[in-house]
């Protein structure tokens, strides 16, 4: 099992508002009180025991946290530290600070072919870039791309929540049921061996979307 820092995160960085949640976790702006830097802490709640229904289990905080040590791209999120107290592992990772590519998408009326296709090619580098590496993101949505600035004619996009990314094992059939319904590819659905393609058909849907 691998452990993270078990320190008090409090000890090293402010908290912060409130920047988003997700099923089992909250995300706040935080700033490193060594260097003035801000970060976005992804609070995950664990799972108190096996047969609980609640929180994250171990396995999948891990593999979270795995994979994120991994990667390194421009439109990628990136992982700063790792704290964990009894209930909860604390993700501190690189501050995206536009907002989500789903509530810029909401407060226009369209965007130009240009504006979308500058936002599918950022998609594409990212998700090319996952790939690479045998990396599955799973989870390919607007909410979990996030805007850099939001104010600059060209925003600059990042991939966020690797929640459910997966390493695909090519030895190794992986099926699982998972995502979000308008997102998810059919072979999800259908139980069926899942790869790097069930990305491709979540990318489908966000262009149609754009
Ligand atoms: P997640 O559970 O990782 O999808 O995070 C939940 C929500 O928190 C996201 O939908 C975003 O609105 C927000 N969020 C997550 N990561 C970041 C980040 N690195 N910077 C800013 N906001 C974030």
């Amino acid at each position: 099992m691998t452990t993270f820092k078990q320190e008090n995160v409090d000890e090293y960085y402010d908290i912060g508002e409130e920047l988003g949640s997700g099923h089992f976790a909250v995300v706040r702006k935080c700033r490193e009180k060594s260097t003035g830097t801000e970060f976005a802490a992804k609070f995950i709640k664990k799972r108190r025991s096996k047969s609980s229904k609640r929180g994250v289990s171990r396995e999948d905080i891990e593999r979270e946290v795995n994979i994120l040590k991994e990667i390194q791209h421009p439109n990628v999120i990136t992982l700063h530290d790792v704290f964990e107290n009894k209930a909860e592992v604390v993700l501190i990772l690189e501050l995206v600070a536009g907002g989500e590519l789903f509530d810029f998408l909401a407060e226009k009326e369209s965007l130009t072919e240009e504006q979308a296709t500058m936002f599918l090619k950022q998609i594409l580098d990212g998700v090319l870039y996952l790939h690479s590496k045998q990396i599955a993101h799973f989870d390919l949505k607007p909410e979990n791309i996030m805007l850099l600035n939001r104010t600059v004619p060209h925003p600059r996009i990042k991939l966020i929540d690797f929640g459910l990314a997966h390493k695909i094992d090519f030895g190794n059939e992986f099926k699982n049921i998972f995502g979000t319904p308008e997102f998810v590819a059919p072979e999800v659905v259908n139980y069926e061996p899942l790869g790097l393609a069930a990305d491709m058909w979540s990318v489908g849907v966000i262009t149609y979307i754009l």
